[in-house]
């Protein structure tokens, strides 16, 4: 029986894993920490969503330009698929008001349960607090207790650079770079962003949200809730625009976010209310009274007009309530991150996922060079990429060996 190693027992790995030995293969997944699937436990703290219900082609945009290299894999176990394969391990999905997926259970506990006995089942072996640090004599993995392992082929999980507690610190980059694999340096996506807050602000205010703001720069928009934090902000609206602010922090040095305090509200009708309210109150009790302000929304507009007086005039006011400017100075830091950008390059892989540099080794899930916003578009990339990868080993398999699917 032809033998597979898989490294990284995170959703590309043990989708990858599921494929292979469902067609009968030998599949060991080596996972450095004790027990797998961390980062997926932690998105499920969030309610873990799954994948999103909007149409195929609307899904694949929001890969960028690596739409098209994700393109065939998604399309080959696309959301529809991926809501069959978790209704089939007992969890039952509903989706939100904004298209978003997720198990009715709101975690992710159950569903890696039900994978990892169905892994057992068709004869996965998963080795844990086993981590994979490179190559031996005759290209053999080598684990970090010396340990060589030798396979038929080889398929990498890794993960990508954040939240390294979990396992995935990015530290097998320089390990394939040393084997001619071009690895696009590691950056924050779906991350937080700077702002150089007051210490009044940031001591009164961190830690509350705004909830239902607009968020705006350039062409880039978003709507959502935003978190104010002590170093800036954060939040799925944030998250929405993090690539093109990131980038265009990396490029200028800065770069000014408007945000919406009333997105469902027009300019006319804030300053209609605030018209009726009596001159005599001050501004924060007419922000209360005409508008329902928080005391956090009321702070961040005397914090974007440090410089002058805020306008009382309701026409003036109600055009900043619509355009509070935020100037970002940098991103959060990398292992913070939801998840990062940067890995192994495109160019540096084959149609079917495999290494150019190693034949019979392949790489999928998030330590690829892609990035999408939040919205169940991670775990539906990690989980197809393995899936697709997967598929790829076989193809090499039956290639090299000359062998018949039945064979291996
Ligand atoms: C807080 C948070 C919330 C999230 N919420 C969502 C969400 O709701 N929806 C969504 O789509 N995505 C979400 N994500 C992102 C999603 O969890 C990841 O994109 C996904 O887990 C990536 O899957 P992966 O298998 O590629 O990598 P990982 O899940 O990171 O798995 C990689 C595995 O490889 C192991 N490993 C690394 N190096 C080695 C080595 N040298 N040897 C052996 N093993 C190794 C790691 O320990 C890890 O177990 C969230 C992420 C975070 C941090």
């Amino acid at each position: 029986m032809r033998q597979v190693a898989i490294i990284g027992a995170g959703p590309a790995g043990l989708a990858a894993a599921e494929v292979l030995s469902a067609r009968g293969l030998d599949v060991t997944i080596y996972e450095r920490m004790r027990t797998p699937g961390r980062k997926l436990l932690i998105a499920g703290r969030g309610g873990l969503n799954l994948t999103h219900s909007e149409p195929l082609p609307l899904f694949l945009d929001r890969y960028g330009d690596r739409r098209d290299w994700l393109a065939a894999a998604i399309e080959g176990f696309a959301p529809d698929d991926l809501r069959a394969w978790a209704e089939s391990l007992g969890q039952p999905l509903f989706t939100g008001s904004s298209g978003r997926v997720f198990p009715r259970a709101m975690k992710a506990s159950g569903l890696l349960r039900a994978w990892l006995g169905r892994l057992e089942a068709q004869g996965v072996v998963l080795r844990t607090g086993a981590r994979w640090t490179g190559w031996g004599e005759q290209g053999a993995l080598r684990l970090e207790d010396g340990t060589e392992v030798a396979a038929d082929a080889v398929l990498l999980a890794l993960g990508g650079a954040s939240w390294a507690r979990l396992g995935s610190d990015g530290s097998w980059a320089p390990l394939l770079a040393s084997r001619g694999v071009a690895v696009a340096r590691f950056r924050p996506a779906n991350c937080g962003l700077l702002v150089q807050w007051s210490e009044i602000f940031a001591a009164r205010h961190a830690g509350q949200p705004l909830k239902h703001v607009g968020l705006r720069c350039g062409p880039a928009q978003a709507e959502g809730d935003l978190m104010l934090t002590a170093r800036g902000i954060e939040g799925g609206a944030v998250y929405a625009l993090s690539a093109p602010l990131r980038d265009a922090i990396e490029r200028d040095g800065s770069v000014r976010l408007l945000v919406d305090l009333r997105p469902d509200q027009t300019l006319d009708d804030l300053a209609a209310r605030l018209a009726r309210v009596r001159s005599r109150e001050s501004l924060s009790n007419s922000l209360r009274r005409a508008l329902n302000l928080p005391p956090q929304a009321i702070g961040l507009l005397r914090e974007a007009a440090l410089d002058g007086p805020i306008p009382r005039d309701p026409a003036a006011l109600a055009a900043l309530l619509k355009a509070v400017p935020l100037r970002l100075v940098g991103t959060d830091a990398l292992d913070r991150a939801i998840s990062t950008a940067g890995g192994v390059r495109r160019e540096a892989m084959d149609e079917h996922f495999m290494l150019r540099a190693l034949p019979g080794w392949f790489a999928c899930g998030e330590m690829l060079d892609w990035e999408a916003p939040t919205g169940g578009y991670l775990l539906q990339a990690g989980i197809a990429t393995g899936r697709a990868a997967a598929e790829g080993v076989l193809h090499w398999l039956q290639a090299t060996l000359r062998a018949t699917p039945a064979d291996l």
